[in-house]
């Protein structure tokens, strides 16, 4: 739906479950892929936020991301704590759509269908590495980038940069909420069909980051092995059992 000024609103419905105010998409991962596929190839801008306890926790504190969030076409669970939170409001098959398998999935639909895409973030290195490993992937892939340290003088050129590129796709890993401001802020400038902040995907994307191993991942404790291998984690960690008593807390007031 469009509202007055031809910008894509989501609709509130039954494919939305909000947790503390956070309009949470119920699609699975593959009913995502397939709107975020739709929305590449869009002419207006589109914006997905992937969002974990801890950005649930940052919209709590911070009344300045409420636009943001409104604004968003898509919110994905991107944390098992998200899903076990959806439990308290009886959606027991809340399925998990984080960044990375959401960058890695439309990576792919990209060199199928011909989306050119941009990564911006990471260290240079990182982001050098990550292009050269999607090349590799996908040779026939029109893909760009740009690392994710830059100052407000460098702001214009790189709006430029991406603009010259015409991407159908941004991927943007500043880290949250940076990215999800940086994508809001520049959204009209840039007009990009789909932009996505996705973490530290572009690491995970370089090889520079290891992905948690597969019992954890089955396990859902990505987030332990996240705090073991990179443990200066551990004061923002601090936003999940706050996330887990605020959840709960509002699961006892709506009765469900
Ligand atoms: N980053 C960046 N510019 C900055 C700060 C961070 O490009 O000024 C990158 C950083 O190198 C990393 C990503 O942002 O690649 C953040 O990763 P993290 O795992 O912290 O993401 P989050 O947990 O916020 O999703």
């Amino acid at each position: 739906m469009e509202n007055d000024e031809g910008r894509y609103v989501k609709q509130p419905d039954e494919t939305v479950l909000c947790i503390l105010n956070v309009p949470f998409t119920t699609y699975t991962e593959n009913e995502v892929i397939a709107r975020c596929t739709d929305y590449a190839m869009d002419q207006k801008p589109h914006v997905v936020i992937t969002a974990g306890p801890e950005f649930v926790m940052h919209a709590q504190r911070d009344p300045t991301l409420l636009p943001l969030l409104e604004g968003a076409d898509l919110i994905t669970p991107d944390g098992i704590g998200i899903v076990l939170a959806a439990r308290f409001h009886g959606h027991s098959d809340l399925e998990r759509v984080t960044g990375v398998a959401l960058a890695e999935k439309l990576l792919a639909q990209s060199a199928a269908r011909n989306f050119r895409v941009f990564l911006l973030g990471a260290s240079p290195e990182s982001n050098e590495k990550a292009l050269n490993a999607v090349r590799a992937l996908y040779p026939e892939l029109v893909v760009s980038g740009r690392n994710g340290y830059f100052d407000a003088t460098e702001l214009p050129s790189i709006l430029e940069q991406i603009r010259n590129f015409e991407p159908h796709i941004l991927l943007v890993g500043l880290g949250q909420p940076r990215q999800e401001r940086f994508i809001w802020e520049h959204r009209d400038a840039l007009s990009v069909p789909l932009m996505i902040g996705v973490g530290g995907t572009i690491d995970i994307l370089a090889g520079t980051v290891k992905r948690a191993p597969a019992l954890f991942q089955r396990m859902h404790l990505e987030w332990l092995y996240r705090l073991l291998t990179d443990p200066k984690r551990w004061r923002r960690q601090l936003a999940l059992p706050q996330f887990a008593y605020l959840a709960y807390q509002e699961r006892l007031r709506k009765g469900s």
